[in-house]
């Protein structure tokens, strides 16, 4: 069984997905993360955003490992090291969309993620689970909330992990991704006419995950 997470930054979509998935014992994979791994491999060689040749190049000769511990929490290996902590550096984050749009580095984690999902029960979130990775996923989710909303959200999540922002650099960050995420030309963030939106501006992650599972258990399949 699929079922695919899609919507904006700050929306609440990884720590729905995630505890989703430890609640169902399916494998959780953070496609955010793959690309988020890739940029911080761009960025240590040296190679720029817009060096599409040589970024599609390192797409190819990358190896990305996702692992879920017992307790729910994600490892992302690049080529057999743990960068956990490292993708989620504002470095990364200011040009991982610029990356992200190249069709040629999303094929590649594309075949990357099919590829883990066919293996297994999964729980996958990012831009383009629902219109382009599993446009047949079992259940399909949007979640969404008020920009400032996911802003605030966004900036106490840094803050908790140590990170010196400023609630102004978080907004520019999300308007700037949001931008360029759901205008680029493949696989652009866009709710799949088929998913369950889910606004979540004024609702506690527990509600959420309870809206959640309350429709994936609708399906009978759990
Ligand atoms: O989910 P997260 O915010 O960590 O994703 C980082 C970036 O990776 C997004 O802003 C987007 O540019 C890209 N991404 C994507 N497609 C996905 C998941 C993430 O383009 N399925």
């Amino acid at each position: 069984m699929i079922i695919a997470i899609d919507g904006p930054a700050g929306a609440g979509k990884s720590t729905v997905a995630k505890t989703i998935a430890k609640k169902l014992g399916f494998l959780y994979i953070d496609t955010g993360a793959m690309y988020r791994a890739l940029t911080l491999k761009a960025i240590e060689e040296g190679v720029s955003s817009g060096d599409t040749a040589r970024l599609i190049a390192l797409a190819a000769n990358t190896q990305i490992i996702l692992r879920n511990n017992p307790d729910g929490s994600l490892v992302v290996f690049l080529d057999g090291r743990d960068v956990s902590r490292l993708i989620r550096e504002p470095r990364i984050t200011q040009v991982v969309s610029d990356i992200a749009r190249i069709r040629e580095v999303r094929e590649v984690m594309l075949a990357l993620q099919r590829d883990l999902g066919r293996k297994q029960d999964a729980v996958l979130d990012g831009r383009d689970i629902g219109t382009v990775v599993f446009p047949d996923a079992d259940k399909k989710f949007y979640i969404d909330a008020q920009f400032k909303e996911r802003v605030s959200r966004r900036y106490k999540e840094l803050v908790a992990l140590g990170q010196e922002v400023t609630f102004e650099e978080v907004d520019a960050d999300l308007k700037n991704r949001d931008t360029i995420d759901s205008t680029r030309a493949v696989a652009p963030l866009k709710k799949a006419d088929d998913a369950i939106c889910v606004d979540t501006t004024d609702m506690t992650i527990e509600e959420v995950v309870a809206t959640v599972l309350k429709e994936i258990k609708l399906s009978g399949r759990v």
